[in-house]
């Protein structure tokens, strides 16, 4: 059986969260007591999710929205004691990912994302070079490129429509990065994706004629942490799955 000690060596060697200036601690956050047999990777460590992960025999939880934040005070109280408790008292590892797991060049969340919409990275761009850009491939056009994600995402993004403009280059950066928007459009995007949107940001495609897309955080953050799980669970000789617990911000 697998060593708790040995899968947070692996983790950590394969996602290099010394590498980045992170809002929380990457890597095991809750050490459990559980032997390591299931694997059960989310979007983010709510209370449903524990439950969901407890009821489905989990040992160790992944996820990307951890429980720890920079700027939190810090005592188990309230609903992250309740979290915390939930966890223990069943003996349930978590394990967090924040930063580097939407960055990891092949299971992170924008790999994840583009694979998803058929977009390949040929340039990275923003804070910590988390944002990618390509090819605009076969989207050719907003009207694909919206149908694209919404198909694949099964949810129907918000489009600011830029000036209409042909799609040469994409750049999209999952969760909430409408803080990149700027650096996508410096970068020399035609259109950018990510999951949320910010008042500013209406005003920057109007002006700058650079198209948004914004699909939604959970939506579009929904792939990096099984892809790291599933990599980890097959390494280990582990079971693995993914529990959607559904978000439409
Ligand atoms: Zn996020």
């Amino acid at each position: 059986m697998a060593e708790l000690r040995e899968i947070e060596t692996f983790l950590q060697t394969l996602l290099q969260p010394q590498a980045f200036q992170d809002y929380g601690p990457n890597g095991l956050q809750v050490e459990g007591t559980r032997p390591l047999r299931r694997i059960v990777s989310g979007v983010t460590a709510s209370l449903d999710f524990i439950d969901a992960a407890i009821a489905a025999d989990a040992d160790l939880l992944l996820v990307h929205h951890g429980l720890f934040w920079r700027g939190q005070d810090g005592r188990l109280t309230g609903w992250l004691g309740t979290r915390v408790r939930r966890l223990m008292q069943h003996g349930v590892h978590l394990f967090a990912y924040h930063l580097p797991l939407d960055a990891h060049a092949e299971l992170g969340n924008n790999a994840q994302l583009g694979l998803r919409l058929g977009l390949v990275a040929d340039g990275r761009f923003g804070d910590q070079g988390l944002g990618c850009i390509g090819p605009a491939g076969a989207h050719g056009t907003l009207a694909a490129l919206a149908d694209a994600a919404g198909t694949a995402l099964q949810r129907v993004p918000m489009v600011l429509p830029g000036d209409g403009r042909p799609l040469r280059r994409i750049a999209w950066c999952t969760g909430g990065a409408q803080g990149f928007f700027e650096a996508a459009i410096a970068a020399g995007a035609d259109a950018y994706v990510s999951g949320e949107v910010s008042e500013p940001q209406v005003h920057l495609a109007r002006e700058t004629g650079v198209a948004y897309l914004a699909c939604g955080h959970h939506a579009t953050e929904r792939y990096g942490a099984p892809a790291v799980a599933a990599h980890v669970a097959a390494h280990f000789g582990l079971e693995h799955r993914f529990i959607e617990i559904g978000n439409p911000a």
